[in-house]
């Protein structure tokens, strides 16, 4: 392995979904949902494959349906223009846009600004394209993660090349708000800097609203939107996510894609081309279904005795383990499945400083009512 990737190792997602196997524990670790997505939405994959549609390389940008229906959802949603021919890219999931937007658009010595704690891709891409991460740290505050915006000020230096930003934001449920977003963005103008904006938990918001950092005066022709088909459908295993960006920036992001994976999985395209026209009801649907189950889980956490960090978005809840008279969050998911059949994730390794975030685990709440009821029970046994 090169010296780029020293200390990478296996991912927690993969260290932890391999230990709820091997001990039969229920895993609310690896964020993907216990349902698959819509019927209709698989038919559409099936009935692709058997009328021979995609089972070949389709177009390397992603098949025109699909490029015209995420065209489509950023201007029907948030009002943003986008051509389908030249804005919108289809990638290998959100995990290849996040690598080819960051091989695309960092130099060797950038530095990029990310918020801390962060999705593990973010640290592992930076170092790949040669870039220095430059952490900003949510903190826990009345019950909530906070971005200290002097903080974000402070990082900026005049090797900074873009800010990666994340909202809703995994581990923490932080929903960046209308007046952070405006702040973020006049500080990307102020200081002529690009913004990598993932946002795969846009329709996963239960308080407040998702605002795309690209709709802020001007931010257009300098963000990259990132979003997924993965969480919004229930789809994970497909990986057909998406970029959605300026020409130029689409040009330079797709440099990267032909060299990475060429082109992504044809018949899932056509599927998920479908998948976006759902009505209105689908998300709401989805929404309520999950916070209903985010509350069952963050009232069950905290009767266990957690310190409950309630999310205003995603698929996780972070908790604090201090009150069950722990504090390191890596032994404690280690021995979690051995002491009552559960398994989390530690947010220490989402830190550069694995001590800020010791004490932190994360749960996973995309799952049945009845898997959560009995994880909490499990936990409170503890
Ligand atoms: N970004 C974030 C914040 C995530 O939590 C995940 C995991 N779903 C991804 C990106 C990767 O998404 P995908 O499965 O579409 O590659
Ligand atoms: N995004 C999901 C999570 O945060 C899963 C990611 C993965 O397995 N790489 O848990």
């Amino acid at each position: 392995l090169t010296g780029r990737l020293t200390g990478f190792g296996t991912t927690i997602f993969a260290e932890m979904s391999a230990l709820a196997a091997e001990t039969g524990a229920i895993n609310l670790g690896q964020g993907f949902p216990d349902t698959d997505g819509p019927e209709s939405v698989r038919e559409a994959a099936v009935r692709a494959i058997r009328d021979g549609r995609g089972n070949q390389y389709p177009p390397g940008p992603g098949i025109p349906e699909l490029r015209t229906a995420i065209a489509g959802h950023q201007l029907s949603r948030y009002g943003l223009h986008h051509d389908p021919d030249t804005d919108v890219l289809v990638t290998a999931g959100a995990t290849e846009a996040i690598a080819a937007a960051l091989l695309a658009l960092v130099e060797p010595g950038d530095e990029v600004i990310a918020l801390e704690p962060y999705y593990d891709s973010y640290a592992a891409c930076i170092a790949l394209a040669g870039g220095r991460r430059v952490p900003v740290t949510l903190r826990p505050r009345d019950g909530a993660y906070h971005l200290d915006l002097d903080e974000l000020r402070d990082a900026i230096t005049d090797r900074t090349r873009l800010i990666l930003l994340n909202t809703p934001h995994n581990p923490t449920g932080t929903v960046l708000g209308r007046d952070e977003l405006a702040a973020i963005a006049e500080l990307a103008v102020e200081h002529d800097l690009l913004v990598v904006t993932d946002e795969v938990y846009e329709h996963l918001v239960f308080e407040g609203e998702h605002h795309p950092i690209a709709g802020f005066p001007g931010m257009r022709e300098r963000t990259v939107t990132i979003g997924s088909a993965g969480k919004t459908y229930s789809l994970t295993g497909w990986k057909v996510g998406w970029i959605t960006a300026s020409a130029p920036l689409v040009t330079a992001v797709r440099t990267v894609k032909q060299f990475l994976t060429y082109v992504s999985a044809g018949p899932f395209q056509y599927a998920v081309a479908e998948a976006l026209q759902l009505p209105e009801a689908y998300y709401e649907e989805l929404r309520a279904s999950l916070r209903a189950r985010r509350d069952l889980l963050a009232d069950g956490l905290t009767a266990a005795g957690f310190t409950v960090y309630r999310p205003a978005g995603t698929y996780f809840i972070t908790t604090d383990i201090r009150p069950l008279g722990a504090s390191d969050g890596i032994a404690f998911c280690r021995e979690l499945p051995h002491r009552c059949g559960v398994v989390a994730v530690p947010n220490a390794v989402f830190y550069d400083d694995a001590e800020q975030g010791a004490p932190f685990i994360r749960f996973a709440f995309c799952k049945s009512p009845a898997l959560l009821e009995e994880a909490a029970a499990r936990l409170r046994r503890l």
